[in-house]
């Protein structure tokens, strides 16, 4: 099953993407991800789009279109979750036709709603594993007292550098003027299911599962 989660910068969507790898075989598709790791090797296109990320505001539709171009020949047998690919139409265009060109096709788009005042919250309390890249977060999912990851062991962790409320509202306005437009798009193309992303962490899970079942 290939589908999208969609939803605005700290909704949930990596997290929710990372269940499903775990539980359902799926592969995780990040464009962020990619492009996170693409800045931190220092690669060309890497060090072109440190600056537009830190900022928060959106790469070029036809490097993101590219990244996933180069991963949809990958063997994924639960199928694909798109985590914050697409992000404007034209890169839903792009994804259909990409998806076409290999014989398959998205079976469902997931909306998670969040709330925006617990957004910012959200955003400027999450760290991440620097080894193992497990998320944390300072209000939902500390890291445990002793200091040491809860999957891995490791020690460090890290906050995204475009995780500050400046660069947060510049991608939370990206989010209303660019993304939110798909949310009607793949409503018209049947494709669309919302749940509540800010419930408790399983039970958005147990919403995506009962969409996926
Ligand atoms: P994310 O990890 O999904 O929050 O993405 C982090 C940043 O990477 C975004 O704020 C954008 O600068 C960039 N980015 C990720 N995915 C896309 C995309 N599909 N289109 C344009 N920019 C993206």
């Amino acid at each position: 099953m290939n589908i999208i989660l969609l939803g605005p910068p700290g909704g949930g969507k990596g997290t929710q993407a990372k269940i499903l790898v775990e539980e359902r075989s799926m592969l995780q598709l990040s464009t962020g991800d990619m492009l996170r790791a693409a800045k931190t090797s220092g690669t060309e296109m890497g060090n072109k789009v440190a600056a537009v990320m830190d900022a928060g505001e959106l790469v070029t539709d036809e490097i993101v279109i590219g990244l996933i171009a180069e991963q949809l020949d990958k063997n994924a047998d639960g199928g694909f979750i798109f985590d914050g690919f697409p992000r404007t139409l034209a890169q839903a265009d792009a994804l259909e036709v990409l998806l076409h060109s290999k014989g398959k096709h998205l079976h469902h788009v997931i909306e998670m709603q969040v709330d925006d005042t617990a957004l910012v919250t959200r955003i400027i309390s999450r760290s991440t594993c620097e080894s193992c890249g497990e998320g944390y977060n300072d209000i939902a999912k500390p890291i445990p007292a002793n200091g040491n990851c809860s999957k891995c062991g490791n020690r460090d962790f890290q906050r995204r550098a475009d995780d500050n409320e400046t660069s947060f509202r510049t991608r939370l306005m990206a989010y209303y003027k660019e993304t939110s437009p798909l949310i009607g798009y793949y409503y018209a193309k049947g494709l669309l299911s919302s749940v509540d992303g800010l419930a408790e962490i399983k039970k958005v899970k147990g919403s995506i599962l009962s969409v996926l079942s």
